[in-house]
Protein backbone atom coordinates (compact mmCIF):
# COMPACT_ATOMS: atom_id res chain seq x y z
CA UNK A 1 0.00 0.00 0.00
CA UNK A 2 1.07 3.37 -0.97
CA UNK A 3 0.44 6.95 0.41
CA UNK A 4 0.94 10.21 -0.32
CA UNK A 5 3.83 12.36 2.02
CA UNK A 6 5.75 16.22 1.85
CA UNK A 7 9.07 15.42 1.61
CA UNK A 8 11.79 17.70 2.10
CA UNK A 9 15.11 17.65 0.90
CA UNK A 10 18.52 19.85 0.44
CA UNK A 11 20.35 18.06 -2.47
CA UNK A 12 23.79 20.27 -3.03
CA UNK A 13 22.15 23.31 -1.51
CA UNK A 14 19.21 23.27 -3.29
CA UNK A 15 16.23 22.75 -0.91
CA UNK A 16 12.58 21.24 -1.89
CA UNK A 17 9.26 20.19 -0.94
CA UNK A 18 7.42 17.87 -3.06
CA UNK A 19 5.00 14.91 -3.01
CA UNK A 20 6.32 11.34 -3.03
CA UNK A 21 4.20 7.68 -2.68
CA UNK A 22 6.19 5.91 0.36
CA UNK A 23 5.32 2.57 1.53
CA UNK A 24 5.38 1.40 5.53
CA UNK A 25 8.96 0.43 4.34
CA UNK A 26 9.95 3.78 3.95
CA UNK A 27 8.91 4.75 7.51
CA UNK A 28 11.23 5.08 10.40
CA UNK A 29 11.62 1.78 12.82
CA UNK A 30 9.71 3.57 15.60
CA UNK A 31 6.98 1.31 17.23
CA UNK A 32 4.05 2.40 16.66
CA UNK A 33 2.40 2.97 13.25
CA UNK A 34 0.13 5.56 13.63
CA UNK A 35 -2.87 5.68 10.13
CA UNK A 36 -2.27 10.00 10.08
CA UNK A 37 -5.94 11.72 9.47
CA UNK A 38 -4.91 15.23 10.30
CA UNK A 39 -2.17 17.51 10.96
CA UNK A 40 -2.19 21.26 10.78
CA UNK A 41 -0.42 24.58 9.84
CA UNK A 42 2.01 26.04 11.95
CA UNK A 43 4.31 29.07 11.64
CA UNK A 44 7.57 26.69 12.23
CA UNK A 45 5.52 24.70 9.53
CA UNK A 46 5.75 27.78 7.19
CA UNK A 47 9.24 28.65 7.74
CA UNK A 48 9.86 24.13 7.23
CA UNK A 49 8.16 23.51 3.99
CA UNK A 50 9.92 26.98 1.95
CA UNK A 51 13.10 26.15 4.03
CA UNK A 52 12.75 30.25 4.86
CA UNK A 53 13.90 29.22 8.41
CA UNK A 54 16.53 26.45 9.80
CA UNK A 55 13.78 24.09 11.40
CA UNK A 56 14.86 21.06 8.88
CA UNK A 57 18.00 19.07 10.90
CA UNK A 58 18.38 16.17 8.89
CA UNK A 59 17.30 15.30 5.27
CA UNK A 60 14.85 13.49 3.31
CA UNK A 61 12.61 14.49 5.96
CA UNK A 62 8.87 14.67 6.27
CA UNK A 63 7.32 17.83 7.04
CA UNK A 64 4.42 18.35 9.45
CA UNK A 65 5.25 19.44 13.88
CA UNK A 66 1.60 17.61 14.73
CA UNK A 67 -0.54 14.95 13.76
CA UNK A 68 -3.68 13.16 15.05
CA UNK A 69 -4.40 9.84 13.96
CA UNK A 70 -5.22 5.71 15.30
CA UNK A 71 -2.81 3.26 15.87
CA UNK A 72 -2.87 0.91 13.57
CA UNK A 73 0.24 -1.11 14.81
CA UNK A 74 2.35 -0.99 17.95
CA UNK A 75 4.71 -2.90 19.48
CA UNK A 76 5.13 -0.88 22.63
CA UNK A 77 2.33 -1.95 25.01
CA UNK A 78 0.93 0.90 25.96
CA UNK A 79 -0.84 1.51 23.04
CA UNK A 80 -2.82 -0.75 21.19
CA UNK A 81 -4.64 -0.76 17.29
CA UNK A 82 -7.35 1.82 17.59
CA UNK A 83 -6.19 3.95 19.99
CA UNK A 84 -6.74 7.94 18.94
CA UNK A 85 -3.18 9.85 19.35
CA UNK A 86 -1.42 12.69 18.84
CA UNK A 87 1.83 14.57 18.41
CA UNK A 88 2.84 18.13 18.87
CA UNK A 89 6.35 18.45 18.27
CA UNK A 90 9.02 16.58 19.52
CA UNK A 91 10.76 17.33 17.09
CA UNK A 92 8.58 16.40 14.39
CA UNK A 93 9.42 18.07 11.08
CA UNK A 94 13.84 18.51 12.69
CA UNK A 95 14.75 15.51 13.54
CA UNK A 96 11.95 13.03 13.29
CA UNK A 97 9.18 12.31 10.22
CA UNK A 98 6.30 13.95 10.99
CA UNK A 99 2.90 14.48 10.07
CA UNK A 100 2.47 15.50 6.40
CA UNK A 101 2.17 11.70 5.42
CA UNK A 102 -1.20 9.10 5.20
CA UNK A 103 0.73 7.06 7.62
CA UNK A 104 4.01 7.64 10.37
CA UNK A 105 5.92 5.20 12.97
CA UNK A 106 6.38 7.51 16.09
CA UNK A 107 8.39 6.86 19.05
CA UNK A 108 5.65 5.62 21.89
CA UNK A 109 6.82 8.76 24.01
CA UNK A 110 6.30 11.26 21.84
CA UNK A 111 2.38 9.83 21.87
CA UNK A 112 -0.68 11.70 23.59
CA UNK A 113 -3.84 10.22 23.80
CA UNK A 114 -6.54 12.46 22.12
CA UNK A 115 -8.62 13.79 25.22
CA UNK A 116 -12.47 12.43 24.76
CA UNK A 117 -13.35 15.88 24.94
CA UNK A 118 -12.08 16.40 20.96
CA UNK A 119 -12.14 14.28 17.50
CA UNK A 120 -9.04 13.76 15.81
CA UNK A 121 -9.61 16.87 13.64
CA UNK A 122 -10.43 19.62 16.78
CA UNK A 123 -6.91 17.99 18.02
CA UNK A 124 -5.41 19.55 15.14
CA UNK A 125 -7.17 22.82 14.97
CA UNK A 126 -5.98 23.13 18.09
CA UNK A 127 -2.48 21.90 17.16
CA UNK A 128 1.13 22.98 18.34
CA UNK A 129 -0.47 26.92 17.88
CA UNK A 130 -3.32 26.06 20.63
CA UNK A 131 -1.55 23.70 23.33
CA UNK A 132 1.31 26.47 22.99
CA UNK A 133 -1.46 29.33 23.86
CA UNK A 134 -2.93 27.14 27.08
CA UNK A 135 0.80 26.82 27.98
CA UNK A 136 1.63 30.62 28.29
CA UNK A 137 -2.08 30.39 29.89
CA UNK A 138 -0.77 27.93 32.58
CA UNK A 139 2.43 29.93 32.69
CA UNK A 140 0.40 32.88 34.19
CA UNK A 141 -1.70 31.45 35.97
CA UNK A 142 1.48 29.81 37.90
CA UNK A 143 2.52 33.44 38.14
CA UNK A 144 -0.02 34.49 40.24
CA UNK A 145 -1.92 36.60 37.67
CA UNK A 146 -5.61 37.09 38.97
CA UNK A 147 -8.63 36.59 37.00
CA UNK A 148 -10.13 39.88 36.14
CA UNK A 149 -7.11 41.48 35.53
CA UNK A 150 -6.36 42.78 31.82
CA UNK A 151 -4.63 40.27 29.85
CA UNK A 152 -2.99 41.56 26.17
CA UNK A 153 -2.54 38.58 23.61
CA UNK A 154 -0.34 40.03 20.84
CA UNK A 155 -0.27 38.50 17.16
CA UNK A 156 -3.84 37.95 17.97
CA UNK A 157 -5.42 37.10 14.66
CA UNK A 158 -2.43 34.18 14.60
CA UNK A 159 -3.32 30.32 15.43
CA UNK A 160 -1.65 31.08 19.23
CA UNK A 161 -3.46 34.65 19.87
CA UNK A 162 -6.51 33.34 18.22
CA UNK A 163 -6.67 30.49 20.67
CA UNK A 164 -5.22 32.55 23.88
CA UNK A 165 -8.08 35.07 23.06
CA UNK A 166 -10.31 32.12 23.37
CA UNK A 167 -8.80 30.57 26.44
CA UNK A 168 -8.34 33.57 28.49
CA UNK A 169 -11.71 35.45 28.04
CA UNK A 170 -12.99 32.30 28.89
CA UNK A 171 -11.08 31.73 32.06
CA UNK A 172 -12.80 35.07 32.95
CA UNK A 173 -9.70 37.80 32.22
CA UNK A 174 -10.20 41.42 30.73
CA UNK A 175 -8.39 39.89 26.97
CA UNK A 176 -7.03 43.07 25.06
CA UNK A 177 -5.70 41.85 21.67
CA UNK A 178 -3.13 43.54 19.51
CA UNK A 179 -2.95 42.73 15.56
CA UNK A 180 -1.99 44.44 12.35
CA UNK A 181 -5.40 43.72 10.97
CA UNK A 182 -7.54 46.11 12.68
CA UNK A 183 -10.78 44.63 9.85
CA UNK A 184 -10.36 41.28 11.92
CA UNK A 185 -11.73 43.39 15.35
CA UNK A 186 -14.93 41.47 15.28
CA UNK A 187 -13.70 38.12 14.38
CA UNK A 188 -11.39 38.77 17.66
CA UNK A 189 -14.57 39.85 19.94
CA UNK A 190 -16.10 36.89 19.04
CA UNK A 191 -13.31 34.91 20.21
CA UNK A 192 -13.50 37.10 23.52
CA UNK A 193 -11.86 40.28 23.28
CA UNK A 194 -13.35 43.12 25.44
CA UNK A 195 -11.01 45.66 23.38
CA UNK A 196 -8.67 45.36 20.10
CA UNK A 197 -5.39 47.55 19.38
CA UNK A 198 -3.26 48.55 16.46
CA UNK A 199 -0.34 45.95 16.16
CA UNK A 200 1.46 49.88 15.82
CA UNK A 201 0.43 51.02 19.50
CA UNK A 202 3.39 47.89 20.31
CA UNK A 203 5.60 47.98 17.77
CA UNK A 204 7.97 50.97 18.46
CA UNK A 205 10.71 51.86 20.47
CA UNK A 206 9.72 51.59 24.48
CA UNK A 207 10.97 53.39 27.20
CA UNK A 208 12.07 51.77 29.66
CA UNK A 209 9.08 52.08 32.24
CA UNK A 210 5.81 52.82 30.82
CA UNK A 211 2.22 53.28 31.88
CA UNK A 212 1.25 50.17 33.47
CA UNK A 213 -1.70 48.42 31.84
CA UNK A 214 -1.34 44.74 31.73
CA UNK A 215 -1.30 42.34 34.13
CA UNK A 216 -0.66 39.51 31.90
CA UNK A 217 0.51 39.31 28.55
CA UNK A 218 0.73 36.27 25.97
CA UNK A 219 3.11 37.19 23.58
CA UNK A 220 3.62 35.15 20.07
CA UNK A 221 5.49 38.35 18.29
CA UNK A 222 9.02 39.13 20.10
CA UNK A 223 10.94 42.28 19.33
CA UNK A 224 9.56 45.65 19.32
CA UNK A 225 6.56 44.69 20.78
CA UNK A 226 7.48 42.52 23.41
CA UNK A 227 9.87 44.89 24.53
CA UNK A 228 7.03 47.68 24.92
CA UNK A 229 4.72 45.12 26.04
CA UNK A 230 7.29 44.16 29.38
CA UNK A 231 7.50 48.12 29.60
CA UNK A 232 3.82 48.25 29.98
CA UNK A 233 3.56 45.32 32.71
CA UNK A 234 2.22 46.09 36.33
CA UNK A 235 3.83 45.06 39.20
CA UNK A 236 4.59 41.31 40.30
CA UNK A 237 2.19 41.05 36.78
CA UNK A 238 4.10 38.34 34.21
CA UNK A 239 5.02 38.11 30.65
CA UNK A 240 5.08 34.52 28.80
CA UNK A 241 6.91 34.47 25.42
CA UNK A 242 6.31 32.03 23.34
CA UNK A 243 7.15 33.49 19.69
CA UNK A 244 8.99 35.38 17.24
CA UNK A 245 6.63 36.20 14.51
CA UNK A 246 7.93 40.12 14.54
CA UNK A 247 11.26 38.95 15.12
CA UNK A 248 13.63 37.56 17.50
CA UNK A 249 15.55 40.21 19.05
CA UNK A 250 14.41 41.89 22.23
CA UNK A 251 14.87 45.43 23.09
CA UNK A 252 14.49 45.87 27.66
CA UNK A 253 16.23 46.90 30.00
CA UNK A 254 16.54 45.64 33.86
CA UNK A 255 13.72 48.20 34.97
CA UNK A 256 10.30 46.57 34.58
CA UNK A 257 12.56 43.78 36.30
CA UNK A 258 14.20 44.97 39.36
CA UNK A 259 11.14 48.12 39.70
CA UNK A 260 8.23 46.13 39.15
CA UNK A 261 8.96 42.99 39.60
CA UNK A 262 8.01 41.14 36.10
CA UNK A 263 8.50 38.24 35.54
CA UNK A 264 9.63 36.89 32.01
CA UNK A 265 8.16 33.37 31.17
CA UNK A 266 9.66 31.64 28.60
CA UNK A 267 7.54 28.51 26.93
CA UNK A 268 8.46 26.55 24.69
CA UNK A 269 6.00 23.32 23.63
CA UNK A 270 8.80 21.33 21.71
CA UNK A 271 10.23 19.21 24.50
CA UNK A 272 8.10 20.04 27.36
CA UNK A 273 7.51 17.36 29.93
CA UNK A 274 4.90 14.49 28.86
CA UNK A 275 3.23 15.45 32.57
CA UNK A 276 3.15 19.29 31.42
CA UNK A 277 1.68 18.31 27.78
CA UNK A 278 -1.22 15.64 30.07
CA UNK A 279 -1.70 19.07 31.74
CA UNK A 280 -2.14 21.33 28.83
CA UNK A 281 -4.50 19.09 27.39
CA UNK A 282 -7.02 18.37 30.22
CA UNK A 283 -7.35 21.82 30.56
CA UNK A 284 -7.98 23.03 26.66
CA UNK A 285 -10.53 20.06 27.19
CA UNK A 286 -12.05 22.14 30.11
CA UNK A 287 -11.22 26.09 28.84
CA UNK A 288 -11.49 26.00 25.38
CA UNK A 289 -14.67 26.59 24.06
CA UNK A 290 -15.30 24.16 20.81
CA UNK A 291 -17.50 26.57 18.82
CA UNK A 292 -15.39 29.62 19.29
CA UNK A 293 -12.37 26.42 18.09
CA UNK A 294 -14.53 25.86 15.01
CA UNK A 295 -15.04 29.25 14.38
CA UNK A 296 -11.33 30.29 14.37
CA UNK A 297 -10.29 26.78 12.02
CA UNK A 298 -10.58 26.29 8.75
CA UNK A 299 -9.65 22.75 6.59
CA UNK A 300 -7.24 22.68 3.76
CA UNK A 301 -5.86 19.80 2.12
CA UNK A 302 -2.29 18.41 1.99
CA UNK A 303 -1.94 19.29 -1.55
CA UNK A 304 -2.02 22.60 -1.22
CA UNK A 305 0.96 22.78 1.72
CA UNK A 306 3.14 25.06 -0.35
CA UNK A 307 0.97 27.91 -0.80
CA UNK A 308 -0.42 27.57 2.85
CA UNK A 309 2.77 27.73 4.10
CA UNK A 310 4.27 30.67 2.24
CA UNK A 311 0.56 32.02 3.35
CA UNK A 312 1.00 31.78 7.33
CA UNK A 313 4.90 33.54 6.90
CA UNK A 314 3.22 36.52 4.89
CA UNK A 315 0.52 36.56 8.30
CA UNK A 316 -2.06 36.14 5.62
CA UNK A 317 -3.43 33.14 7.86
CA UNK A 318 -6.28 33.87 10.02
CA UNK A 319 -6.84 31.72 13.46
CA UNK A 320 -5.75 27.79 12.77
CA UNK A 321 -5.87 25.62 9.63
CA UNK A 322 -6.55 22.06 10.11
CA UNK A 323 -4.30 19.60 7.00
CA UNK A 324 -6.84 16.64 5.74
CA UNK A 325 -3.80 14.51 4.82
CA UNK A 326 -5.90 12.47 2.30
CA UNK A 327 -7.25 15.44 0.26
P1 LIG B 1 0.68 32.65 12.99
O1 LIG B 1 1.34 33.08 11.74
O2 LIG B 1 -0.63 31.97 12.92
O3 LIG B 1 0.51 33.93 13.96
C1 LIG B 1 1.50 34.91 14.06
C2 LIG B 1 0.83 36.26 14.15
O4 LIG B 1 1.81 37.23 14.49
C3 LIG B 1 0.26 36.75 12.82
O5 LIG B 1 -1.02 36.24 12.55
C4 LIG B 1 0.23 38.24 13.07
O6 LIG B 1 -0.90 38.55 13.89
C5 LIG B 1 1.49 38.48 13.89
N1 LIG B 1 2.60 38.89 13.06
C6 LIG B 1 3.07 38.32 11.93
N2 LIG B 1 4.11 39.00 11.43
C7 LIG B 1 4.32 40.04 12.27
C8 LIG B 1 5.25 41.10 12.28
N3 LIG B 1 6.19 41.23 11.33
N4 LIG B 1 5.19 41.97 13.30
C9 LIG B 1 4.27 41.84 14.27
N5 LIG B 1 3.33 40.85 14.28
C10 LIG B 1 3.37 39.96 13.29
O7 LIG B 1 1.74 31.75 13.75
P2 LIG B 1 1.54 30.77 15.02
O8 LIG B 1 0.42 31.28 15.85
O9 LIG B 1 1.57 29.37 14.57
O10 LIG B 1 2.91 31.04 15.79
C11 LIG B 1 3.16 32.32 16.35
C12 LIG B 1 4.59 32.41 16.85
O11 LIG B 1 4.75 31.57 17.98
C13 LIG B 1 5.63 31.97 15.83
O12 LIG B 1 6.77 32.76 15.96
C14 LIG B 1 5.94 30.55 16.24
O13 LIG B 1 7.21 30.13 15.83
C15 LIG B 1 5.82 30.67 17.75
N6 LIG B 1 5.52 29.42 18.42
C16 LIG B 1 6.38 28.99 19.38
C17 LIG B 1 6.16 27.86 20.07
C18 LIG B 1 7.06 27.48 21.17
O14 LIG B 1 7.12 26.30 21.54
N7 LIG B 1 7.76 28.43 21.77
C19 LIG B 1 5.02 26.98 19.73
C20 LIG B 1 4.10 27.55 18.77
C21 LIG B 1 4.38 28.73 18.11
P3 LIG B 1 -1.82 39.83 13.60
O15 LIG B 1 -2.21 39.77 12.16
O16 LIG B 1 -2.96 39.67 14.54
O17 LIG B 1 -0.98 41.04 13.90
Amino acid sequence: MTFRALVIDDKSGTYTAEFRDLTDADLPAEKVLVDVAYSTLNYKDGLAVTGKGKIVRKFPMVGGIDLSGIVAASDDPAFKPGDKVLVNGWGLSETHWGGYSGRQRINPQFLTRVPPAFDLSQAMAIGTAGYTAMLCALALEDAGIQKGGEVLVTGAVGGVGSVATAIMAKLGYRVVASTGRVKAADYLKMLGAAEVIARADLDRPAKPLEKARWHGVIDSVGGKTLGTAIAQTHEEGAVAACGLAGGTDLPTTVMPYILRGVKLLGVNSVTCSAARRDRAWARLATDLDTAKLAAMTTVEPLSKIKQLAEDILKGEVRGRVVVDVAK
